[in-house]
């Protein structure tokens, strides 16, 4: 009989300590997680969302999840449930149907985001639905949202951005052959492969004219939702890179001094 209470006192101990333990942990991890950075790039396709969080998120430890990249590789592997279906989407330039959009999307986050200190949202949400997906994501996960930066430009000058857009097939920087070209002629600065790729919905114009649509019609309405949050601030697309980049590390820095209060 005193055995048994032995024991039993030895597996109660045990008990309590493992669910100190978890306690511990959950505080700890929650109190990390709520000082993440959460920013979302937005703006009509070309605006250069995807060049911007490039160019800031390694020097803050950031995440860039750019929607279209994600939907991109999960459509190389035929074995996806849904490869066929968002190839199909990706080509037309229409948005991949919100559920199987929100998945891959939060497969992705889910995998990734523990080893960065937040996400730089490019492409993410670009409609309402998507909106309440990410904000009950942030809720779940103990986060919030800091920033909404959208850049703007006219339609016209986002036509011949697009037509002249290309990438390392390799390394997958983002070049345009009338604004940044590669240094030596038919190299990559980045990683000096020498082989190139259009995009198929840059090279299609109703493509290119879908997504217009869309951002007019789906994602300004989200833009709208978070400037009566106070979110949004709103960048000249056409300003030059290192306006745009300088913009956004001001932005950055910004969050992180009123996080530390
Ligand atoms: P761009 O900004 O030039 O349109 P992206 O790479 O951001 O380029 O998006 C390319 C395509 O990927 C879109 O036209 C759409 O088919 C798909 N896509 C991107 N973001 C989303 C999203 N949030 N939801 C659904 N589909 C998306």
């Amino acid at each position: 009989m005193k055995n048994i209470s032995v024991k039993l006192k030895v597996v109660i101990f045990l008990l309590v300590v493992v669910c100190f333990g978890v306690s511990l942990n959950y505080y700890f991890n929650s109190y990390i997680m709520s000082k993440k950075i959460n920013i979302i790039l937005m703006g009509p396709a070309g605006s250069g969302k995807g060049t911007a969080g490039d160019a800031v998120k390694d020097t803050y430890g950031l995440l860039k999840m750019s929607a279209g990249d994600v939907l991109r590789e999960y459509r190389k592997d035929e074995k996806n449930k849904y490869a066929k279906t968002v190839n199909e989407y990706l080509n037309a330039g229409k948005l991949v149907p919100v559920e199987i959009a929100n998945a891959i999307i939060e497969d992705f986050l889910d995998k990734n985001i523990k080893n960065y200190k937040g996400v730089i949202f490019d492409g993410f949400p670009r409609s309402e639905e998507q909106a309440i997906f990410l904000d009950e994501y942030l809720k779940k996960t103990n986060q919030t949202l800091d920033a909404v930066v959208y850049l703007k430009m006219s339609p016209e000058e986002l036509v011949e951005r697009l037509k002249n857009r290309y990438s390392c097939a390799k390394c997958g920087e983002i070049y345009n052959k009338v604004g940044k070209k590669t240094k030596k002629e038919g190299v990559c600065d980045v990683c000096g492969h020498t082989h190139f790729v259009y995009r198929e919905d840059d090279a299609d114009i109703n493509a290119i004219y879908t997504r217009f649509e869309i951002f007019e019609n789906e994602t300004k309405k989200v833009i709208q939702e978070y400037e009566a949050r106070g979110l949004v601030h709103k960048i000249q697309a056409n300003s030059g890179m290192e306006a745009v980049k300088k913009n956004l590390t001001n932005l950055l820095n910004d969050i992180i001094e009123n996080n530390k209060k």
